[in-house]
């Protein structure tokens, strides 16, 4: 049996550019809305509860090992290198410490299940 495993990816020339300019500004915007939370307009509200997940914080080898390794295939795809994977046969997240947007990314697979086309 084959297991799909959402997968996040970069293109290979990406480069992290993330400085102390985003530091900053994310300082600046805890500073304005507060840390404990954020308001936004509107009435929106969509509650999920995912039982027994896990997340696993690794470094980018490990967690491209990792991806060999629940999916017999290379990490580097034709989309660009494995960043951050779903395995939704243990119900965990594999992506690395303090990067939101590759946690939050398989966060929503964990949530809403397979949501775009290569899943
Ligand atoms: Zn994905």
């Amino acid at each position: 049996m084959v297991t799909l495993v959402p997968v996040m990816t970069r293109t290979l020339t990406y480069r992290r550019t993330r400085g102390l300019g985003g530091w900053l500004l994310l300082t600046a915007f805890l500073g304005l809305f507060g840390a404990a939370g954020c308001a936004t307009p509107g009435t929106y509200y969509e509650r999920h509860e995912i039982p027994r997940l896990t997340v696993v914080f690794l470094d980018e080898q490990s967690l491209q090992d990792k991806w060999t390794l629940v999916t017999s295939k290379s990490p580097i795809m034709s989309s660009g290198v494995v960043v951050g994977l779903f395995d939704f046969r243990t119900q965990t997240i594999y992506c690395p410490k303090m990067d939101f947007e590759v946690c939050g990314h398989e966060l929503h697979h964990a949530v809403l299940g397979r949501f775009h086309p290569e899943d």
